[in-house]
């Protein structure tokens, strides 16, 4: 445990373009077959999920490795994780953090897209590692590079590409946000996206038409939808949804030149799980309940909500509501949870009565964690996600006209106070 690594590790290595998408995952990581398992590399022996020095093995290791390491913890990872964690925040906080961090070695606790963000803002002497390179994001794989171009040729022939822009939410492969970088778009995130689709529609192609202008919004189409409907005041007919697996994206041209923003058809699997009717069970449950929901959840169910917020935003109102508080929150359940044990005072439900955490954020976990770090320790980089150069600077184009954009913060909806009981 006292070896310091050297100056430049053996590194097994993963660079985004070449990892197989819409390929079976497999159980953490053991056994792993790369050409077949989308994005899995796992090599030697994981130590034990029962093993009861993991915590010890994981503090030994982080403390060898001393300011060379920095252990970014995701608002969504598990508990046993987030102890590790010098920094947690989302996915686009996180980023910044490890940019600026002197860390030669950042090991992201998160998913993958996540780890990509993180390689495109950080510098080039960073090495960004992912502890469990399956864990993918299934919003953001619904939306492959190769599908954004197909889309985009679609709106060429129906002669509107000239008057789009693109915008992606941050939840997406690097290859689209390069795309977004390369066709006059950018990025957004789930608390600036009301600011970065009147950016869209107001600045980003020079002197045209407001009017005329439209929105590609991806991969999240509810995120896309509540953004036009709620902040910016469109008609839910303003929208329509470009399904990828459909002919011609199932949408006529009449269809496309009608709209002002196309909605790419894809959604967190987690968020989407919230339904309109829960919100009516959650308020006669617990009378005087408070309910917050993320933007990714469906237009219905915002509607039927008091706030809806980023992850930041919920914590934020969470940490401000007065004590006896009741809040029903629609978000990833090990934030939630954590939320509720640090509010000890206050009333903290998940929305849904069925348990689900985010399936591919759960892949990062104690065993993997010590097993990056004793890699490192033992002078071997594993599972390092490293963005190309070309996807790199295309995307890194799309980040810094997000970054140069007002930060607003601001709700979808009026923020009412927070009601005790
Ligand atoms: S919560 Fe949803 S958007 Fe976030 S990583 Fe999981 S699947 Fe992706």
């Amino acid at each position: 445990m006292s070896v310091r690594p050297p100056a430049a590790p053996a590194r097994n290595t993963t660079e985004v373009p070449t990892i197989p998408l819409g390929s079976p995952l497999l159980l953490l990581g053991r056994g792993a077959d790369p050409a077949t398992e989308r994005g899995v590399v796992c090599p030697g022996d994981l130590p034990a999920r029962d093993d009861p020095t993991l915590a010890a093995r994981a503090e030994a290791a982080k403390a060898t490795l001393g300011d060379r390491v920095m252990v970014l913890g995701h608002h969504y990872q598990r508990d046993q994780v987030i102890a590790f964690a010098d920094a947690r925040g989302d996915s686009f906080e996180l980023s910044r953090q490890a940019a600026a961090a002197a860390a030669p070695f950042i090991v992201f606790c998160g998913v993958h897209f996540m780890a990509e963000s993180a390689s495109i803002l950080g510098r080039p002497d960073q090495t960004v590692i992912l502890p469990d390179l399956a864990a993918g994001c299934s919003m953001a794989d619904m939306a492959e590079g190769h599908q954004v171009v197909d889309a985009w040729a679609r709106l060429e022939r129906a002669g509107i590409a000239d008057v789009t822009v693109p915008l992606t939410y941050m939840n997406s492969t690097a290859a689209i946000k390069a795309f977004c970088g390369e066709h006059h778009g950018a990025i957004c995130t789930s608390s600036n996206a009301p600011t970065a689709m009147r950016w869209a529609f107001e600045e980003a192609l020079d002197g045209a038409d407001p009017e005329a202008t439209k929105v590609l919004f991806l991969p999240d189409q509810h995120l896309g939808r509540n953004t036009a409907v709620l902040a910016l005041g469109l008609d839910l007919d303003d929208c329509v949804v470009y399904d990828p697996w459909r002919p011609d994206g199932g949408l006529t041209d009449e269809e496309l030149r009608a709209a002002r923003v196309i909605l790419w058809k894809g959604h967190c699997s987690v968020h989407a799980r919230f339904q309109p009717e829960m919100v009516t069970a959650a308020r006669d449950r617990l009378p005087g309940v408070e309910v917050l929901v993320h933007p990714e959840c469906r237009h219905e169910v915002v509607l039927e909500a008091d706030r809806v917020g980023s992850t930041g935003q919920i914590i934020r109102w969470v940490d401000q509501a007065p004590a006896g508080a009741r809040l029903a929150i629609a978000t990833e359940l090990n934030l939630v949870k954590r939320l509720g044990d640090e509010h000890p005072d206050k009333e903290v439900v998940f929305l849904d009565d069925t348990v689900c955490f985010c399936a591919t954020m759960n892949r990062i976990d104690l065993p993997h964690l010590v097993w990056v770090l004793e890699a490192l320790v033992a002078g071997e980089v594993v599972n390092e996600v490293r963005v190309d150069d070309d996807t790199r600077h295309g995307a890194r184009i799309a980040l810094e006209r997000m970054l140069a954009l007002p930060g607003d913060g601001a709700s979808l909806r009026r923020e009412p106070a927070v009601a005790a009981t």
